[in-house]
């Protein structure tokens, strides 16, 4: 089994450290992250740069581009065979509901199902990064159970959520569906010190909804999240609706 390991924190983070640990007694692992901070970049390509790659005291592989980026050269050109399995975190902070679709750490996921290849996304919902470390052996024990399966199903990966709170707490495993969060105060608009007017992203307050099988609830409620997404956005409920819209030129 040849597991490629990535994130969107960069390689220096706590999360990524785990889980290489983690799955190493599962296969061959093979680090290859960003050599820096690429949360919130998605899906995002680097297409009109150049993308340089290290090689670390540890022979992780660091590339100067997005989480993305790791998974396309990973498997287009570093690694010499095709991973069996993506894993992609543990990220730092939650990546429940809408944030998948700004999530770095999911994006990386997704890139590895379009190239065929089944892949998972983990997440901490805690702020307390040291506090990853007493999740190894339920990480180990989730992740063995998962990449062992023979049937995971295609155009499938899965997005897999950690509760703040000590493993021993946890309530058990729900598979859920992505609820729906709003941020409020979340853009901030002030002047810089020259007098010129700045915009940041980011921050304030973020309020989330769902229904009772939603990823939210289960987290709240002090379970490991697991849902399952494909990468079809198509609405098919509405496939006839629209159709009815009679749209002319
Ligand atoms: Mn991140």
């Amino acid at each position: 089994m040849r597991l490629l390991v990535t994130n969107d924190d960069g390689y220096m983070a706590p999360g990524l450290d785990v889980l290489a640990r983690a799955v190493s007694g599962l296969g061959e692992v093979h680090v290859i992250a960003p050599d820096r901070e690429q949360s919130a970049t998605s899906h995002s390509l680097t297409m009109h740069f150049p993308l340089r790659v290290r090689r670390t005291v540890s022979n992780w592989i660091t590339v100067d581009g997005t989480p993305t980026d790791c998974v396309v050269l990973a498997i287009g050109a570093l690694l010499e065979e095709r991973p069996d399995f993506v894993l992609s975190g543990v990220n730092h902070g939650a990546n429940l509901g809408d944030d998948v679709l700004y999530s770095g750490t999911v994006a990386a996921a997704m890139e590895a199902t379009i190239l065929g290849i089944p892949a998972v996304a983990i997440s901490y919902a805690g702020k307390d990064r040291d506090a990853l470390e007493e999740w190894l052996p339920s990480l180990t024990k989730l992740l063995e159970q998962i990449v062992g399966r023979g049937d995971f199903p295609a155009e499938t990966l899965l997005n897999v959520n950690l509760p703040p709170i000590p493993p021993s707490k946890v309530a058990g495993i729900k598979v859920t569906t992505l609820g729906r969060r709003a941020y409020m105060d979340s853009l901030t608009r002030a002047q810089d010190p020259s007098g010129r007017e700045y915009f940041w992203i980011g921050g304030g307050e973020s309020r989330w909804w769902g229904g009772p099988d939603s990823d939210f609830r289960a987290i709240e409620a002090g379970f490991i999240s697991v849902t399952p997404l494909h990468l079809d956005l198509t609405n098919y409920r509405l496939l006839q609706d629209v159709g009815e819209w009679d749209l002319k030129l």
